[in-house]
């Protein structure tokens, strides 16, 4: 094996004879407050919950270091993660973790954990490239009482060198909208250059994106206009990861109010790409819409940023 394998062992061979740290105590105690928001955020309505006990799987939360908080220089995680780093196992792609639960914690109860460096495997050959698992064991206690545990493992990888670019993607992959009787008139504005706005024609309400009926007056007698095409970006993200078939990433895509429909209620705003490097682009920034054409059948429009 090679050098650079050897000290990884070794490395690894004295991180694990650390041991377990000294127990780092939570910042709070347990608290309903910080239950209720995760019952909340994952939609959980146990009645236990809400009265003192604590869901299991929140073990990790109440020792959470916090946004400045950090782990330490002696935490075995943060060493073997060093290690890997400089020896060019820069990457992380997944991480897996099984939690075992001995009891419920209670509202007020502070717990305490410490970490252990399991084990470093490898080198393994992946799909991304050759990596090492780092495996460590947390112990929540409250007192000397075990609590919960947990073995959490992640994939430390050298990312591959990118492969030469080729002459771009296939365009022929580009997933299409879906088109039926609601939104064909939509598409065949893009084909002809017009970016077309449904309107209900029995109360005059603009919406977007069609449907069938008016989710004002019901009606469901519906014709168009053709806006503009100039507005501002009300919000945009730019999607780097995953892959899209038939693109190029990174894809910039933005939500734009348009001009003449600011003040209707809801305001009449469309998602599409935006041309150009997103570094440039702000919220606020002015548009105007632009074609871009797939293929005979299916025309896009695209932002252009017209500051
Ligand atoms: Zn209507």
């Amino acid at each position: 094996m090679s050098e650079t394998h050897d000290r990884i062992v070794q490395e690894t061979e004295r991180i694990k004879a650390l041991g377990e740290t000294a127990p780092r105590l939570a910042r709070d105690p347990v608290s309903q407050p910080i239950i209720n928001a995760w019952l909340d955020a994952i939609e959980e309505t146990d009645p236990r919950f809400t009265d003192g006990l604590a869901p299991p799987a929140m073990a990790q939360v109440w020792t959470m270091p916090g946004l400045r908080g950090t782990r330490g220089a002696e935490d075995p995680l943060s060493q073997a993660m060093e290690m890997l780093d400089s020896a060019g196992f820069t990457s992380v792609l997944g991480t897996n973790c099984d939690q075992t639960y001995e009891r419920y914690l209670r509202v007020g109860e502070q717990v305490s954990v410490t970490t252990q460096l399991e084990d470093v495997a490898g080198p393994k050959q992946t799909g991304v490239g050759e990596g090492y698992f780092v495996s460590t064991r947390n112990v929540w206690r409250v007192g000397d009482e075990v609590v919960a545990s947990m073995l959490f493992r992640v994939l430390k990888f050298k990312p591959r060198p990118r492969a030469p670019k080729s002459e771009g993607p296939d365009r022929s992959k580009i997933i299409r909208p879906v088109r039926n009787q609601d939104t064909d008139f939509f598409w065949e504005g893009t084909q002809l250059g017009e970016l077309r706005v449904q309107k209900c024609n029995a109360c005059g309400e603009l919406r977007h994106p069609p449907g069938p009926v008016c989710p004002t007056c019901h009606a469901m007698d519906r014709g168009y206009v053709v806006a503009s095409g100039r507005g501002t970006i009300f919000s945009f993200l730019v999607h780097h990861a995953p892959q899209m078939p038939g693109r190029e990433l990174p894809v910039t895509i933005a939500l734009v109010e348009l001009e003449e429909f600011r003040q209707a209620q809801p305001p009449v705003r469309f998602v599409a790409d935006v041309r150009g490097n997103p570094e440039d682009l702000a919220i606020g920034d002015p548009v105007v819409v632009d074609w871009d054409k797939v293929d005979d059948e299916l025309t896009l429009p695209i932002w252009e940023v017209t500051r």
